[in-house]
């Protein structure tokens, strides 16, 4: 192959993406090309493309790609905090901002918190705090058992010491915590269906579909959430944007006074923190 064969592939690829409306064809390429190279060779190199298999295997990606399927899928894991968590079709991948519940979490000095992270997925929030703070007692649930299946897979493989719980929020929650953290499913029904295809063909909409106004899962989660905390204790939950103040008035409802808003670093308003009502 020579050099103008070599530029060939790449343009053809990226203009692929581009055609395909993809927003970020040149990352795409680069992370697709990772992966075709990486098994044989472990570097990130044009050359590889040379190899007949290395190109069969980036020209499948690419083709998976272009039908909508996420990256995370097509090469096994995506990046979330400092690991790097395997995804498929029964997780929501997990999305960067979500790193600031992490972020919140270590904030607290306390050398030994019980947190439990309802509707885990990949279990990514759960397993980053295990790793960074061993000495916490870190349990995760979901309702979905494929969900705990990935979920386990992930802390095995990362060394992390969570304690899973097959349960429907709350349900088979038979103690309190420190703390309480969820990505809970936030998306309007409506909204569902607007999404853009690599997330509604590839994502589960059990873990994006939270009812009519968004809040049901919210909601779900605030009712009860007082009987599941310790003294003191604090609940931190991602949330839609544009649903403060809903979910405002949905917490005081059951009784929170206080409740406090925080924004994601797009300065979206993206979070919301309770504390247990004395
Ligand atoms: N941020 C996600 C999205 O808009 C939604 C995640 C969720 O519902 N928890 O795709």
């Amino acid at each position: 192959m020579t050099v103008n064969d070599k530029n060939h592939t790449l343009g053809h690829a990226v203009n692929k993406l581009v055609q395909g409306g993809f927003r970020t064809p040149l990352s795409d390429y680069r992370r697709l090309l990772n992966y075709s190279n990486r098994s044989r060779h472990g570097i990130d190199s044009h050359i590889d493309l040379e190899d007949k298999y290395d190109r069969q295997i980036f020209d499948f990606a690419l083709r998976r790609r272009l039908l909508q399927e996420p990256i995370s899928h097509i090469v096994g894991y995506r990046e979330f905090w400092k690991s790097k968590f395997f995804v498929n079709q029964t997780v929501l991948d997990p999305r960067p901002e979500t790193e600031q519940i992490v972020e919140r979490v270590l904030k607290d000095p306390s050398p030994k918190l019980s947190i439990l992270d309802l509707g885990t997925g990949t279990g990514c929030l759960a397993i980053s705090i295990a790793l960074e703070k061993p000495s916490h007692r870190v349990f995760a649930s979901d309702i979905s058992l494929d969900a705990i299946k990935v979920a386990k897979f992930n802390a095995k493989r990362l060394g992390a010491g969570v304690n899973f719980i097959h349960s429907d929020w709350f349900a088979n929650i038979n103690r309190t915590f420190d703390m309480i953290i969820s990505n809970p499913p936030y998306v309007r029904t409506r909204d569902f269906f607007r999404l853009p295809l690599n997330i509604q063909r590839f994502e589960p909409r059990l873990a994006l579909d939270g009812g009519k106004f968004g809040v049901d899962c919210i909601n779900q989660i605030a009712r009860k959430l007082n009987q599941y905390l310790n003294p003191a204790g604090t609940a931190i939950l991602e949330i839609g944007i544009g649903q403060k103040e809903m979910v405002r008035k949905l917490f005081n409802s059951h009784g929170y006074k206080q409740v406090d808003i925080f924004m994601d670093l797009e300065r979206k308003e993206r979070f919301v923190c309770v504390k247990k009502d004395a």
